[in-house]
């Protein structure tokens, strides 16, 4: 029962507006891809139904320096998960700079206006980054670093942002959360 409120209880009461919170859903899906699970960026076509999934609408260039780019760049994002603020901070305007973004309210594919600080023609990988970046302006100003979680499960290491209400989200997944309460009632219960 609570499980499955709980998506909706984040809709409603995360701080972020609703495209800061899908580009940083959409940042800890990219790099959850080089995550606990494995490469799931291991090919052009894996990339193609990434970009897919999470709606990257722009100019794509389907080639291996392409996909390159996008694996390189998760190490780097996962640094939001992980840096201090004043590290975040610094990497959150190298980013913009370096991609030179300039915010613009935009209204495309049905959806209702949001910032793009980049153009389609922008490549897939510095789109990616400043979308990134753009987010994490909106969780550094408002105070809310503590919602970007490294997952407590042992043996993941999966990121996660935790939209609840009272920041209690400890476990990237359902399936973590379930792995976590089974090996803690086989202790209680000496099952080894
Ligand atoms: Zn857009
Ligand atoms: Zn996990």
């Amino acid at each position: 029962m609570t499980a499955n409120l709980r998506p909706i209880m984040s809709v409603v009461k995360s701080p972020f507006a609703h495209d800061t919170e899908m580009a940083l859903l959409g940042t800890a899906a990219l790099v959850n891809t080089a995550g606990r699970a494995g490469e799931r960026l291991g090919d052009i076509a894996e990339l193609d139904r990434f970009a897919e999934q999470w709606r990257w609408t722009g100019s794509r260039r389907y080639d291996a320096p392409e996909l390159d780019s996008v694996r390189s760049l998760r190490p780097v994002l996962r640094r939001f998960w992980e840096a201090d603020a004043d590290a975040i901070v610094k990497q959150v305007n190298a980013i913009l700079r370096e991609a030179r973004a300039l915010p613009q309210l935009v209204r495309h594919d049905g959806w209702d206006w949001h910032m793009h600080a980049t153009s389609p023609e922008t490549p897939l990988v510095d789109r990616m980054a400043v979308e990134a970046a753009m987010a994490m302006i909106d969780v550094v100003r408002q105070g809310e670093l503590h919602r970007l979680q490294v997952c407590e499960a042992e043996d993941c290491g999966d990121v996660l942002v935790d939209l609840s209400r009272n920041s209690s989200r400890r476990y990237c997944s359902t399936t973590c959360a379930n792995r976590v309460n089974m090996a803690a009632f086989r202790r209680r219960h000496n099952l080894g």
